[in-house]
């Protein structure tokens, strides 16, 4: 696997070792950021301008332009593994395919669903030129709007109980404040979980207490974004969505107000003993 430092200039295929001779097929997992196209890197629009087929989630293959020569291949959301097998069928038979995440491609997305299907595949599929290029990740976008919210230590959780146990979601909230770290949370609430999120706010405030604040960030870098910042004792699971990421202070999160608009929210880099 080539390390691809990538650029405007520097494609997947133009590494020295891929010269054109011994041109095949390359696999590039992408991260498009949040919405914004100006927050795609030129690294990730270049291997698009070369590929030959996008694979990924439909919201997110549609917004990858169409042009001549290539395939969108758009799916639904459950069957990523499916969708990765496909991907490296594709790379196999010598096509230059981009896998689309939202966001970055190994934050809670199909980076870890490309390698999980690498692994049940044949065996010479690890030697395939394979790439995981990042992207800007939600919480990342968010944090910035809102000013330094991460500025210290942090963590992130999925809050979706789809591929683990919600008690270990638990376990992680409450080891999180314990630990004191800002925390992120993905996947908040979705029609098909009402309630979890709910509960994680009431976990917070039994640990954390009234006064942390609460950043929902909705639809970032995109035309409807929308930000509120609430104490903890004010956070109603109706201010989240799926397309909402949350982030909650540490203990030293501070407030700056602001004569019109959202305070800024940072986190100070430096911790007493
Ligand atoms: N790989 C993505 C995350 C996929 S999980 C990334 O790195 O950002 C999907 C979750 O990401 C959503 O439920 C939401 O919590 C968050 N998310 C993605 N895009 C977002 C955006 N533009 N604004 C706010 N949250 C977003």
């Amino acid at each position: 696997m080539s390390a691809g430092t990538g650029g405007p200039d520097s494609g997947p295929e133009n590494g020295p070792e891929n010269s054109p001779s011994t041109a095949t097929g390359w696999l590039v997992i992408a991260g498009l950021g949040p919405g914004d196209a100006a927050l795609i890197t030129p690294e990730v629009q270049a291997a698009l301008d070369q590929a030959t087929d996008v694979v990924g989630y439909f919201p997110y293959v549609a917004r990858v332009a169409e042009r001549p020569g290539l395939t969108l291949h758009g799916s639904d959301n459950r069957v990523e593994v499916d969708r990765a097998l496909a991907a490296l069928r594709l790379c196999a038979g010598g096509r230059r395919v981009v896998v689309v995440s939202s966001g970055d491609p190994g934050v809670f997305a199909m980076a870890a669903a490309v390698f999980e299907a690498l692994e049940t595949g044949p065996a010479d599929w690890a030697g395939m030129d394979i790439r995981v290029l990042p992207g800007i990740t939600a919480m990342l976008a968010a944090a910035a709007r809102a000013g330094a919210p991460l500025g210290h230590d942090f963590c992130a959780i999925n809050l979706s109980d789809n591929l683990k146990p919600w008690a270990l979601i638990e376990k992680r909230l409450r080891l999180a404040v314990e630990g004191d770290f800002a925390m992120a949370f993905y996947n908040p609430r979705s029609r098909s979980r009402p309630e979890g999120f709910g509960r994680a706010l009431e976990i917070l405030r039994a640990a954390a207490g009234d006064d942390r604040p609460v950043i929902f960030a909705r639809a970032v870098s995109r035309a409807d974004e929308n930000l509120r910042v609430v104490p903890l004792s004010q956070a109603t699971a109706e201010m989240a969505d799926m397309q909402t990421v949350v982030i909650v202070g540490a203990s030293n999160t501070r407030l700056i107000d602001r004569p019109d608009g959202l305070p800024f929210v940072y986190t100070p880099r430096k911790v007493e003993a």
